[in-house]
């Protein structure tokens, strides 16, 4: 496995799977078109290992190392062919997302994954030269906390990208689930009917969203609850993992308006400071 690791998009979810993949010894690239998100995601990630320092999760010589061995890129064409991996970490959004698959495909990297929540593979893999060497690789947010990485085998995946897929989860510290094609897999498909219904739960007017999350957490030991949970991924984000799903599995993952009306008015959640809650400095308020 050479150590040549490049991610594609540097949101929420881009620059989380490149902080780690950092931390785990791969010399990453971390391609950004937006100046003003590339230069969010440079302060974000000093942040992220100024406070891995602080905590003791890592030395300052570790830390000061994975910042070294990672590079923000203005384009795909400022990277070097032949990577181990690339991972495609744009929004949402199926026609993005396929024509940067192309365009990362020309650089031939031993893997090609896609961080899609809800986007079956097989329909991302249309255009693909190399379809067998692709397949989703479902990270989950904050990536250097969440242990669990989905991996998604598309039709026309060969086994040894899924085994490679395996090991390079072992290698990133994560723990993985190997899961059919299927709109929203294991995870997105549930996770977000339980946000989109907590939505409408708002709407009624059943409980202020703090007690429908209290209700979750105390009654069902979540971790956090599903309107936080909707503020961390982004509301604009669930929107689109819910049309997906909407056109796959029809009107029960239809948005509801207050979540149509919230997303037009820019309440994002914690990347917007605002969404179900009000959130200052990236703590919830
Ligand atoms: P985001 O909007 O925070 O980030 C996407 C980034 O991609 C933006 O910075 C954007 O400028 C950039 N971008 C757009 N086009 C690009 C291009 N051609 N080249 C390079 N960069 C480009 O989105 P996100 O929340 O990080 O989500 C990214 C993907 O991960 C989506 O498919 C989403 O469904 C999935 N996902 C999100 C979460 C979550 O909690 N947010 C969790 C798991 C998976």
């Amino acid at each position: 496995m050479n150590d040549r690791f490049v991610v594609v998009g540097a949101g929420t979810m881009g620059l989380g799977i490149a902080y780690v993949a950092a931390g785990a010894g791969f010399a990453v690239d971390l391609v950004e078109v937006d100046p003003g998100r590339a230069e969010a995601a440079t302060e974000r990630l000093d942040g992220l290992w100024a406070r891995a320092v602080e905590r003791g999760r890592t030395t300052a010589d570790q830390a000061s190392s994975a910042r070294d061995r990672l590079t923000l890129r203005a384009g795909l064409d400022q990277v070097g062919a032949g990577p181990q991996v690339i991972v495609e970490a744009v929004p949402e959004r199926p026609d993005l997302k396929r024509s940067v698959l192309r365009a990362a495909e020309e650089l031939a990297p031993a893997l090609l994954g896609t961080n899609t929540s809800s986007i079956p593979i097989g329909e991302l893999a249309g255009g693909l030269a190399r379809p067998d060497r692709f397949l989703g690789l479902h990270f989950f947010n904050p990536v250097w906390t969440m242990a669990l990485l989905e991996i998604v085998v598309g039709p026309a995946t060969a086994p040894e990208t899924t085994d490679a897929a395996v090991a390079l989860a072992g290698r990133l510290g994560k723990d993985p689930v190997v899961v059919r094609d299927l709109p929203g897999f294991a995870t997105s498909r549930l996770g977000v009917t339980l946000g989109l219904e907590a939505i409408r739960m708002v709407a009624d007017g059943v409980a202020s969203p703090a007690d429908i999350d209290k209700a979750m957490v105390l009654g069902y030991r979540h971790p956090v609850g599903p309107l936080e949970l909707t503020d961390l991924v982004g509301l604009d984000v669930r929107l689109d993992i819910a049309r997906t799903l909407q056109a796959a599995y029809g009107d029960r993952f239809a948005p509801p308006p207050l979540l149509l009306e919230m997303v037009a008015q820019g309440r994002l959640g914690k990347k917007s400071g605002q969404g179900f809650y009000r959130w200052e400095g990236g703590v919830k308020q």
